[in-house]
């Protein structure tokens, strides 16, 4: 089972996986709407769809008025979004996400996932975000980094801590990134994911962390 970027994000807010503020829209006037909520100087409106790749293909816009929320969102309602991920015809988008713009600083990969291979979780992380983890993975496999979790012990903090000093990331930000990483592998093992994807996970200007975008897959077995 699959879930949309807004749901995965309810639920990494109800863990504490920080995330910017957003509304849900269905149509232009209600995006303008959240856009005004929101108060932020900066919105985007993102498509939602089952399907990575949307801003690649149009289906992310950056804005910088309520007005230009409701345009961009007139623009993406009702298109038909093809990105690598989405079937042969495309997918066709009824629901914008409106969030408040981050002040980006870099972007990173952040990811709990089950390896079969080993029988264990994993925590996969890399300073290459906002691009696919497979051509990552293909061109310069030494940017991914992984950290073994045992069933059995659960994610440790020290291996959070770790996994924040193989990123290059400072005293003060492995301070934010170790919470995160911990109520992301809290979300995945309470909610039976088989993963859990941020891609990009954003360190912003303020030097806080935040989930840009939310990927959520369900052990369908554990259903
Ligand atoms: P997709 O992976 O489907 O293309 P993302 O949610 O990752 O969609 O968005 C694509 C890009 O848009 C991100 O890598 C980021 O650079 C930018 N972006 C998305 N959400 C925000 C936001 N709230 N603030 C600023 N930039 C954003
Ligand atoms: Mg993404």
């Amino acid at each position: 089972m699959n879930v949309h970027e807004y749901q995965a994000k309810a639920l990494f807010r109800e863990f504490g996986v920080a995330v910017p503020n957003g509304q849900l829209a269905t149509t232009p006037e209600e995006a303008e709407r959240a856009a005004k909520a929101l108060g932020s100087p900066v919105v985007v409106v993102k498509a939602q769809v089952h399907a990575g790749g949307r801003g690649k293909a149009g289906g992310v816009k950056v804005v910088k008025s309520p007005a230009e929320a409701k345009q961009a969102a007139s623009q993406i309602l009702g298109m038909t979004l093809h990105t690598p991920q989405t079937p042969p015809e495309g997918k066709l988008v009824r629901k914008v996400y409106v969030e408040a713009g981050s002040n980006i600083v870099k972007e990173y990969y952040l990811a709990v996932l089950f390896d079969r291979a080993s029988e264990k979780f994993a925590v996969v992380a890399s300073t290459e975000g906002g691009m696919e983890i497979e051509v990552v993975a293909e061109k310069s496999p030494d940017k991914i980094l992984t950290s073994q979790v045992d069933p059995n012990l659960g994610l440790r903090e020290y291996q959070a801590r770790d996994l924040g000093f193989r990123l290059g990331l400072d005293g003060e930000q492995i301070k934010k990134f170790v919470p995160f990483v911990m109520a992301l592998y809290a979300l995945y093992q309470a909610k039976d994911c088989s993963q859990v994807e941020i891609n990009p996970l954003v360190l912003t200007a303020e030097g806080d962390f935040f989930a840009l975008d939310g990927k959520l897959n369900f052990d369908d077995n554990a259903l």
